[in-house]
Protein backbone atom coordinates (compact mmCIF):
# COMPACT_ATOMS: atom_id res chain seq x y z
CA UNK A 1 0.00 0.00 0.00
CA UNK A 2 1.65 3.11 -1.13
CA UNK A 3 0.22 6.59 0.46
CA UNK A 4 0.85 10.16 -1.62
CA UNK A 5 0.73 13.61 -0.36
CA UNK A 6 -0.74 15.25 -4.05
CA UNK A 7 -1.60 18.46 -2.64
CA UNK A 8 -0.14 19.56 1.37
CA UNK A 9 -1.68 23.33 1.09
CA UNK A 10 -4.43 24.59 2.20
CA UNK A 11 -7.10 27.45 1.62
CA UNK A 12 -3.67 29.93 1.22
CA UNK A 13 -2.64 29.87 -1.98
CA UNK A 14 1.05 29.10 -2.38
CA UNK A 15 2.71 28.60 -5.46
CA UNK A 16 4.60 25.16 -3.91
CA UNK A 17 1.58 23.17 -2.74
CA UNK A 18 -1.42 21.60 -4.31
CA UNK A 19 -4.79 22.08 -2.08
CA UNK A 20 -5.10 19.20 0.15
CA UNK A 21 -5.56 16.03 -1.71
CA UNK A 22 -4.04 12.43 -1.05
CA UNK A 23 -3.34 9.33 -2.85
CA UNK A 24 -3.95 5.66 -1.32
CA UNK A 25 -2.71 2.81 -3.90
CA UNK A 26 -3.37 -0.51 -2.95
CA UNK A 27 -4.58 -3.76 -4.85
CA UNK A 28 -3.89 -2.38 -8.32
CA UNK A 29 -6.91 0.74 -7.20
CA UNK A 30 -5.74 4.42 -6.89
CA UNK A 31 -7.86 5.82 -4.78
CA UNK A 32 -7.92 9.52 -4.61
CA UNK A 33 -8.77 11.37 -0.79
CA UNK A 34 -9.99 15.13 -1.13
CA UNK A 35 -9.73 17.08 -4.61
CA UNK A 36 -8.35 20.34 -3.67
CA UNK A 37 -6.69 23.20 -5.90
CA UNK A 38 -4.37 21.53 -8.92
CA UNK A 39 -4.79 17.90 -7.49
CA UNK A 40 -4.87 16.99 -10.79
CA UNK A 41 -1.38 18.26 -12.09
CA UNK A 42 0.07 16.08 -8.55
CA UNK A 43 -1.97 13.14 -9.69
CA UNK A 44 -0.41 12.79 -13.09
CA UNK A 45 3.33 14.00 -11.71
CA UNK A 46 2.75 10.69 -9.63
CA UNK A 47 1.89 8.60 -12.90
CA UNK A 48 -2.01 8.52 -12.14
CA UNK A 49 -3.71 10.06 -15.04
CA UNK A 50 -7.38 11.00 -14.37
CA UNK A 51 -9.32 8.03 -16.26
CA UNK A 52 -6.99 5.45 -14.02
CA UNK A 53 -8.81 6.85 -10.70
CA UNK A 54 -10.73 4.37 -9.55
CA UNK A 55 -13.10 6.47 -6.65
CA UNK A 56 -12.66 9.69 -5.38
CA UNK A 57 -13.33 9.99 -1.69
CA UNK A 58 -14.34 13.21 0.33
CA UNK A 59 -13.79 14.02 3.87
CA UNK A 60 -15.50 17.17 3.45
CA UNK A 61 -17.20 19.35 1.44
CA UNK A 62 -15.07 22.39 2.71
CA UNK A 63 -14.00 24.18 -1.00
CA UNK A 64 -10.73 23.76 -0.11
CA UNK A 65 -11.30 20.18 -0.03
CA UNK A 66 -13.22 20.10 -3.63
CA UNK A 67 -11.90 22.52 -5.47
CA UNK A 68 -10.75 20.34 -8.34
CA UNK A 69 -12.93 18.02 -8.49
CA UNK A 70 -14.89 19.53 -11.22
CA UNK A 71 -11.27 18.89 -13.29
CA UNK A 72 -11.28 15.46 -12.21
CA UNK A 73 -14.26 14.32 -13.46
CA UNK A 74 -14.48 16.41 -16.93
CA UNK A 75 -10.50 14.97 -18.00
CA UNK A 76 -12.04 11.37 -16.75
CA UNK A 77 -14.85 11.67 -19.45
CA UNK A 78 -12.80 13.38 -22.02
CA UNK A 79 -9.60 11.29 -21.91
CA UNK A 80 -11.06 8.16 -21.91
CA UNK A 81 -11.75 6.50 -25.08
CA UNK A 82 -14.79 3.91 -23.71
CA UNK A 83 -17.67 5.30 -21.39
CA UNK A 84 -16.44 5.62 -18.10
CA UNK A 85 -18.39 5.90 -14.06
CA UNK A 86 -16.69 8.52 -12.09
CA UNK A 87 -17.15 7.13 -8.56
CA UNK A 88 -17.87 9.98 -5.73
CA UNK A 89 -17.97 8.99 -2.15
CA UNK A 90 -18.48 11.52 0.53
CA UNK A 91 -20.68 12.48 3.28
CA UNK A 92 -24.25 13.99 3.39
CA UNK A 93 -24.01 16.89 1.01
CA UNK A 94 -21.97 15.22 -1.79
CA UNK A 95 -25.00 14.89 -3.94
CA UNK A 96 -25.63 18.59 -3.67
CA UNK A 97 -22.63 19.62 -4.28
CA UNK A 98 -22.31 16.94 -7.27
CA UNK A 99 -25.38 17.77 -8.67
CA UNK A 100 -24.33 21.87 -8.54
CA UNK A 101 -20.83 20.72 -10.32
CA UNK A 102 -22.82 19.13 -13.02
CA UNK A 103 -24.89 22.23 -13.61
CA UNK A 104 -21.94 24.10 -13.33
CA UNK A 105 -20.47 21.96 -16.48
CA UNK A 106 -23.50 21.33 -18.76
CA UNK A 107 -22.27 24.15 -21.23
CA UNK A 108 -19.02 22.44 -21.78
CA UNK A 109 -20.52 18.73 -22.04
CA UNK A 110 -22.75 20.54 -24.35
CA UNK A 111 -20.12 21.91 -26.41
CA UNK A 112 -17.90 18.51 -26.50
CA UNK A 113 -20.89 16.71 -27.59
CA UNK A 114 -21.27 18.66 -30.09
CA UNK A 115 -18.06 18.68 -31.12
CA UNK A 116 -17.03 14.84 -31.00
CA UNK A 117 -19.39 12.12 -32.70
CA UNK A 118 -17.60 9.48 -30.72
CA UNK A 119 -18.59 11.31 -27.85
CA UNK A 120 -22.12 11.82 -28.49
CA UNK A 121 -22.37 8.12 -28.97
CA UNK A 122 -21.45 7.54 -25.34
CA UNK A 123 -23.81 8.09 -22.37
CA UNK A 124 -21.62 11.71 -21.46
CA UNK A 125 -20.61 12.77 -18.40
CA UNK A 126 -21.26 9.68 -16.28
CA UNK A 127 -21.12 10.06 -12.13
CA UNK A 128 -21.96 7.94 -9.40
CA UNK A 129 -22.27 9.70 -6.24
CA UNK A 130 -22.63 7.60 -2.72
CA UNK A 131 -23.41 9.28 0.39
CA UNK A 132 -21.69 7.96 3.52
CA UNK A 133 -21.72 8.24 7.33
CA UNK A 134 -19.61 6.47 10.08
CA UNK A 135 -19.76 3.29 10.36
CA UNK A 136 -20.69 2.38 6.52
CA UNK A 137 -17.91 0.25 4.94
CA UNK A 138 -17.65 -0.50 1.21
CA UNK A 139 -15.27 -2.05 -0.96
CA UNK A 140 -13.26 -0.41 -3.86
CA UNK A 141 -11.65 -3.77 -5.86
CA UNK A 142 -10.10 -5.23 -3.18
CA UNK A 143 -9.58 -2.14 -0.74
CA UNK A 144 -11.65 -2.47 2.36
CA UNK A 145 -13.00 1.10 2.96
CA UNK A 146 -14.47 1.90 6.66
CA UNK A 147 -16.10 5.55 7.12
CA UNK A 148 -15.32 7.08 10.38
CA UNK A 149 -16.89 10.06 12.24
CA UNK A 150 -14.41 13.27 12.44
CA UNK A 151 -14.93 16.41 14.59
CA UNK A 152 -14.41 19.67 12.71
CA UNK A 153 -17.42 21.38 13.69
CA UNK A 154 -19.45 23.46 13.09
CA UNK A 155 -18.71 21.76 9.53
CA UNK A 156 -20.92 18.85 9.66
CA UNK A 157 -21.13 16.12 8.82
CA UNK A 158 -17.33 15.02 8.20
CA UNK A 159 -15.43 11.91 8.27
CA UNK A 160 -12.24 9.76 7.81
CA UNK A 161 -11.51 6.76 6.29
CA UNK A 162 -9.89 3.81 7.12
CA UNK A 163 -8.39 1.77 4.36
CA UNK A 164 -7.47 -2.07 4.88
CA UNK A 165 -5.37 -3.46 2.02
CA UNK A 166 -2.42 -6.04 1.35
CA UNK A 167 -2.26 -6.66 5.18
CA UNK A 168 -2.02 -3.06 5.82
CA UNK A 169 -4.09 -0.11 7.30
CA UNK A 170 -3.96 3.75 5.97
CA UNK A 171 -6.11 6.21 8.24
CA UNK A 172 -6.47 9.20 6.26
CA UNK A 173 -8.60 11.86 8.92
CA UNK A 174 -9.10 14.77 7.20
CA UNK A 175 -9.83 18.27 8.82
CA UNK A 176 -10.69 17.46 12.73
CA UNK A 177 -9.95 17.90 15.92
CA UNK A 178 -8.79 15.03 18.36
CA UNK A 179 -11.50 12.79 19.03
CA UNK A 180 -12.21 9.02 20.39
CA UNK A 181 -13.73 8.59 17.55
CA UNK A 182 -10.68 9.24 15.42
CA UNK A 183 -8.79 7.63 17.80
CA UNK A 184 -10.69 4.17 16.93
CA UNK A 185 -10.54 5.00 12.61
CA UNK A 186 -6.86 4.99 13.07
CA UNK A 187 -6.13 2.29 15.43
CA UNK A 188 -3.00 0.24 14.90
CA UNK A 189 -3.01 1.54 11.49
CA UNK A 190 0.01 1.58 9.50
CA UNK A 191 -0.31 4.69 8.18
CA UNK A 192 -2.01 7.87 9.58
CA UNK A 193 -2.37 11.21 7.63
CA UNK A 194 -3.57 14.20 9.14
CA UNK A 195 -4.20 17.53 8.38
CA UNK A 196 -2.20 20.11 10.72
CA UNK A 197 -1.83 23.81 11.57
CA UNK A 198 0.49 25.03 14.17
CA UNK A 199 -1.43 27.36 16.63
CA UNK A 200 1.94 29.19 17.50
CA UNK A 201 2.72 30.26 14.17
CA UNK A 202 -0.96 31.07 12.93
CA UNK A 203 -0.45 33.50 16.54
CA UNK A 204 2.29 34.76 14.92
CA UNK A 205 0.52 35.84 11.90
CA UNK A 206 -2.54 36.71 14.09
CA UNK A 207 0.09 39.84 15.49
CA UNK A 208 1.24 40.60 11.98
CA UNK A 209 -2.33 40.81 10.52
CA UNK A 210 -4.34 42.37 13.18
CA UNK A 211 -7.23 42.56 10.24
CA UNK A 212 -6.97 39.18 9.41
CA UNK A 213 -6.85 38.23 13.56
CA UNK A 214 -10.55 37.35 14.11
CA UNK A 215 -10.80 35.14 11.11
CA UNK A 216 -7.25 33.51 11.77
CA UNK A 217 -8.06 32.98 15.09
CA UNK A 218 -11.41 30.96 14.14
CA UNK A 219 -9.81 28.18 12.63
CA UNK A 220 -7.67 27.26 15.64
CA UNK A 221 -10.81 25.39 17.11
CA UNK A 222 -11.57 22.66 14.74
CA UNK A 223 -8.67 21.56 13.66
CA UNK A 224 -5.51 19.20 14.66
CA UNK A 225 -2.60 21.17 15.98
CA UNK A 226 0.51 19.30 15.07
CA UNK A 227 1.25 18.45 18.79
CA UNK A 228 -2.52 16.98 18.59
CA UNK A 229 -1.86 14.61 15.96
CA UNK A 230 1.31 13.36 18.00
CA UNK A 231 -0.82 12.77 20.77
CA UNK A 232 -3.69 11.09 18.17
CA UNK A 233 -1.05 8.69 16.85
CA UNK A 234 0.48 7.62 20.36
CA UNK A 235 -3.05 6.86 21.57
CA UNK A 236 -3.87 5.06 18.46
CA UNK A 237 -0.92 2.87 18.43
CA UNK A 238 0.16 3.97 14.80
CA UNK A 239 3.44 2.70 12.97
CA UNK A 240 3.72 6.63 11.22
CA UNK A 241 2.08 9.47 11.59
CA UNK A 242 2.14 11.66 8.43
CA UNK A 243 1.40 15.23 8.31
CA UNK A 244 -0.36 17.63 5.78
CA UNK A 245 -2.31 20.64 4.71
CA UNK A 246 0.55 22.83 6.64
CA UNK A 247 -1.44 26.24 8.10
CA UNK A 248 0.22 28.10 7.77
CA UNK A 249 2.55 27.20 4.68
CA UNK A 250 5.50 24.87 6.16
CA UNK A 251 8.63 26.45 4.15
CA UNK A 252 11.13 24.40 2.93
CA UNK A 253 13.82 23.83 5.10
CA UNK A 254 11.17 23.51 8.62
CA UNK A 255 9.99 19.87 8.01
CA UNK A 256 12.42 18.78 11.09
CA UNK A 257 10.49 21.58 13.48
CA UNK A 258 7.24 20.66 12.64
CA UNK A 259 7.86 17.08 13.06
CA UNK A 260 9.97 17.72 16.28
CA UNK A 261 6.16 19.15 17.62
CA UNK A 262 4.30 15.79 16.96
CA UNK A 263 7.34 14.15 18.53
CA UNK A 264 7.31 14.79 21.97
CA UNK A 265 3.99 12.92 21.99
CA UNK A 266 4.70 10.12 19.81
CA UNK A 267 7.97 7.92 19.44
CA UNK A 268 7.08 6.54 15.69
CA UNK A 269 7.98 7.57 12.32
CA UNK A 270 6.75 10.95 11.22
CA UNK A 271 6.87 12.69 7.76
CA UNK A 272 6.54 15.76 6.60
CA UNK A 273 7.30 17.04 3.58
CA UNK A 274 6.51 18.82 0.12
CA UNK A 275 3.74 17.41 -2.43
CA UNK A 276 4.74 14.17 -3.62
CA UNK A 277 6.31 12.98 -0.74
CA UNK A 278 5.22 9.19 -0.43
CA UNK A 279 5.64 6.22 1.62
CA UNK A 280 5.24 2.71 1.39
CA UNK A 281 2.85 1.23 4.38
ZN1 LIG B 1 -12.10 21.90 6.48
ZN1 LIG C 1 -8.99 22.01 5.12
Amino acid sequence: MKVTLLGTGSPIPDPNRAGPSTLVQAAGQHIVVDCGRGCVMRMTAAGVFPPFVSAILLTHLHSDHISDLNDIVTSRWIMSPNPIVTKIFGPVGTKQIVEGLRTMLSLDEQYRLDHHADLRSGPGMQIEVTEVSPGDSFSIGDVKVVVGRTDHRPVSPTVGYRFEAEGKVAALAGDTVPCAELDALCASADVYVQTVLRPDLVDAMRKMLPAQAPRLGDILDYHSSVEDAGQTAARAGVKTLVLTHYVPAMQPGQEADWIAQAAKHFSGKIVAGPDLTSLEA
